[in-house]
């Protein structure tokens, strides 16, 4: 019997994005193999995260790295080592904390992931509205309190935002960190060091998204310094940290995943995806659907969706529920009433199915 049998759980197919609720992303063969190898045997931790560190720092052209359970973990773990700022006395007292506490959130950036910065103990400060954030606004939170600056790259949110390099430039002209959750932000894969190398002292991402990883892991790269520290308040160590540890078996696996990610033929993974989205165009529009392709993930990835419009007399969001039905996870967009597919972590047999299914769906008016 298998694990779905003997669970009573249904396998569904992933046509939406890689969401933690449907499970992610699927792991490669060689990170499930070396999570299998290093379970087997004891480890020195520290030993396991400095070296996988070195070597991630190396792959992702960092100065440093670090492994957690996952972004959340990660905006965690980043916003004590700032509100700590290398003292162990103030890193053993998080969530309780002295003056210097503020965390700088864009109000056009705040978003689910941003509780993770409170749960350390920081304050969070929100400046601009949804409209506008000015670098006025910016300078003039910035003060003695003033812990870290936070940044979320999305499309959704650029419209009201201030570019990254302003927010660097402003933060770093009074001496306070930027940290910046890409945890979604890939491809391309050069966001890795794209970000840093702008000057952000720390970047994050998700290690279960589309660096096909863990689930739950995930990277913090940048300052060498931060990422000490990281290393001596992060869990296994006691402290508001240890609520969010990984394993040995997260961090062999997230390694390998990622070391597989950056070394892949982008240009031919991009042509891959691209083919799939067109050959899905191709399919809708002979059933008689408007089908358009969207050439950007739901946060800015550079990867295509296949958008489907329906007849008025269907609900997106019924076709969505209907396919869920028949095992397979697809995005709507209510407002276009369209429904939408990520070719990014389907098969080619399993994109035939989908868009056999979701013409049938769709036709179903
Ligand atoms: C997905 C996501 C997270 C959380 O990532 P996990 O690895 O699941 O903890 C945090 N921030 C943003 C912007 C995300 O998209």
């Amino acid at each position: 019997m298998g694990i779905f049998e003997e669970l009573g759980v249904r396998p569904y197919v992933n046509a939406h994005d890689t969401y933690t609720v449907y499970g992610g992303s699927r792991m490669p063969p060689e990170a499930l193999e070396a999570m299998r190898q290093i379970s087997e045997h004891f480890v020195d931790f520290d030993e396991l995260q400095r070296r996988a560190g070195e070597k991630i720092a190396a792959l992702t052209r960092n100065e440093a790295a670090y492994v957690t359970n996952g972004a959340s973990g990660a905006i965690l773990l980043a916003t004590a080592v700032c509100l700590a700022r290398g003292d162990a006395c103030r890193y053993a007292r998080l969530p309780l904390t002295d003056s210097r506490n503020e965390a700088i959130i864009l109000c056009c950036q705040h978003n689910a992931y941003d509780k993770a910065i409170a749960a350390a103990g920081a304050k969070p400060v929100m400046i601009g509205d949804a409209d506008e954030t000015t670098p006025e606004e910016l300078a003039g939170a910035i003060n003695e309190n003033t812990a870290a600056v936070f940044y979320f790259p999305n499309i959704r949110y650029e419209f009201a935002s201030l570019p990254l390099e302003t927010v660097i430039e402003i933060a770093h002209g009074k001496g306070v960190p930027v940290i910046v959750d890409a945890a979604a932000q890939l491809p391309p894969v050069e966001n890795l060091w794209r970000f840093t190398g702008m000057g952000a002292d720390l970047a994050i991402f998700s290690g279960g998204k589309t660096l096909c990883g863990p689930q739950d892991s995930g990277l913090i790269l940048g300052r060498r310094a931060l990422i000490e520290d990281c290393l001596r308040f992060g869990a296994p160590a006691h402290g508001v940290c240890r609520s969010s540890k990984t394993s040995r078996e997260s961090i062999a696996g997230l390694y390998v995943a990622l070391k597989m990610y950056v070394e892949r033929d982008h240009e031919a993974e991009a042509r891959a995806l691209r083919a799939m989205a067109d050959s899905m165009i191709g399919r809708l529009k002979a059933a008689g659907l408007a089908a358009r392709i969207v050439p950007w993930g739901p946060v800015g990835q550079s990867y295509p969706r296949v958008f489907a419009g329906l007849p008025e007399a269907l609900r997106a969001a019924e076709v969505r529920d209907r396919m869920r039905g028949e095992g397979v996870y697809i995005g709507v967009s209510e407002r276009e009433n369209e429904v939408y597919i990520s070719p990014l972590n389907l098969t080619e047999d399993e994109a035939d199915a989908v868009i056999e299914k979701l013409i049938i769906h769709a036709a179903m008016a």
